[in-house]
């Protein structure tokens, strides 16, 4: 099938290489000039998993082909991916810009029917503002449908080619059976398409994300319990999970949820019920939750330290919102560090895959390592920010060496308290009472 996808960022650059890969002729369309003439090169601008192989591969093969030319990719596609940014505007309502002027620019393209999917996160009831706008603009026949998607960072490639299921919201027969032989590749192991209308879809990435953002707020609201009642959040964690009802999944806590998809969609929710005159109570708790949770690392280190913190100097290990990724946005980490600073405190940090994006947002700022162990040396502290396996396991005797002072602050709960006293350190996790040797 000949397909376009516009918006060539983590979820078009993957969906529209799984495409390719399954035998289609793909041309992934973005307005960044110097992202296309990268990956024209076979050059990946960011960080996932099997991404850079596929790409080279149906780049080799022809399959797949990189453009700034929306009027071309349109005339040459039946099927037309809409996978912009929707960030939060000022209300936090979803910013729906790049979705209008796309659905713009593909009817002013068009020269037959074609099916326009829409990919990106919207509230209930864009894929109608789309129709109307492509009506508007052309005589020929169209379909909207709304396909979301639920692909994870640091694991897109592999959620996209098998995927829990795929949504497809539409009425008409004719674009769903186009989009099911599309997505046929994908669910050869009995996943289930679900077809449904364009507004039930819409919703169902919201109501998907909203759960799993409340899922890890009261994992973390339970663990801020568990810290001061002197329970261990991880044994918890295993008791409820096993409860078939619950599952083992998504039960970690943490410092919060960042990324560039929870925080901007429990807004959006919650703008949506505002504008309807509903008072989302519950998500409106949930992001208020995330927040303090992304604080709770300095409140330690401060209540360890004393507030003064100044010419104090912090390693800090992981800088992504998640591990498997570059992706920095909303990530706790900023929180942390931009604390640390404006507290006037030395930062010195390693990321596997983002250091590129650190350096981007800090600058100069930050003293940036690629190994993790050089982050260490002359350090008051270390602070766990992101659950890398790589530091898993690592030499804690070369760790206490190179630390100033043997502390940790992990936000990720990587280690076990016992051993961590065992081994010489001070260590705060979360969920978990501090010990000390
Ligand atoms: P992104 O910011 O990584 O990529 C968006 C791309 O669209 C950028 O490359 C940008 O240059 C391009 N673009 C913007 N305006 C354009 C225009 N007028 N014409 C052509 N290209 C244009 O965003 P993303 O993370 O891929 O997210 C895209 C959508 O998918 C969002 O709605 C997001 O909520 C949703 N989503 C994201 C994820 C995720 O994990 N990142 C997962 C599921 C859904």
């Amino acid at each position: 099938m000949k397909v376009c996808v516009i918006g060539t960022g983590y979820v078009g650059l993957v969906a529209g290489t799984c495409f390719a890969e399954s035998g289609n002729d793909v041309v992934c369309v973005d307005i960044d000039e110097a992202k296309i003439v990268m990956l024209r090169e076979g050059q990946v601008p960011i960080y996932e998993p099997g991404l850079e192989e596929l790409i080279k591969r149906n780049l080799a093969e022809k399959r797949l082909r990189f453009s700034t030319d929306l009027n071309d990719a349109v005339k040459q596609s039946l099927i037309c991916f809409i996978a912009v940014g929707t960030p939060p505007g000022e209300d936090g309502s979803a910013d729906l810009h790049a979705v209008m002027r796309v659905a713009a620019e593909i009817a002013e393209a068009m020269n037959g029917y074609k099916v326009i999917v829409n990919k990106s996160t919207v509230p209930v009831g864009t894929a109608d503002r789309v129709r109307q706008v492509v009506a508007s603009r052309t005589q020929h026949p169209f379909d909207v449908v709304s396909n979301p998607e639920f692909l994870k960072e640091g694991a897109a490639v592999e959620d996209f080619m098998k995927p829990d299921r795929v949504v497809i919201g539409g009425s008409s027969e004719k674009a769903i059976e186009l989009m099911k032989e599309l997505y046929g590749p994908f669910v050869r192991n009995e996943h289930p398409i679900i077809t449904m209308s364009v507004a039930s879809a819409e919703m169902t990435k919201y109501a998907a994300n909203a759960m799993l953002a409340a899922r890890i707020s009261l994992m973390n609201e339970l663990a801020n319990l568990c810290e001061r009642v002197d329970a261990d959040v991880m044994d918890v964690r295993r008791g409820v999970g096993s409860d078939r009802r619950i599952g083992h999944h998504f039960l970690f806590p943490g410092v919060g949820y960042g990324g560039s998809c929870f925080p901007k969609d429990v807004k959006a929710v919650i703008r949506t019920a505002a504008e309807q005159g509903l008072d989302f109570a519950m998500l409106k708790a949930v992001e208020a939750v995330n927040e303090r949770q992304k604080r709770t690392m300095v409140d330690k280190v401060t209540q360890h330290f004393g507030e003064y913190l100044r010419g104090m100097r912090f390693a800090v290990w992981g800088l992504a919102f998640k591990p498997r990724t570059d992706d920095m946005r909303e990530a706790p980490a900023v929180t942390v560090i931009d604390a640390l600073l404006r507290a006037g405190a030395e930062v010195h940090a390693h990321d596997p895959e983002a250091l590129g994006e650190g350096r981007r947002i800090f600058a100069d700022r930050v003293h940036y390592h690629r190994v993790n162990y050089d982050a260490l040396a002359g350090a008051d502290a270390l602070l766990i920010m992101t659950e890398w396996n790589e530091f898993r396991r690592p030499d804690f005797e070369r760790m206490r060496q190179l630390l100033k002072h043997p502390v940790i602050f992990d936000g990720r709960n990587l280690y076990e308290p016992v051993e961590m006293r065992q081994l010489g350190f001070t260590y705060y996790s979360v969920g978990r009472r501090p010990v000390t040797p």
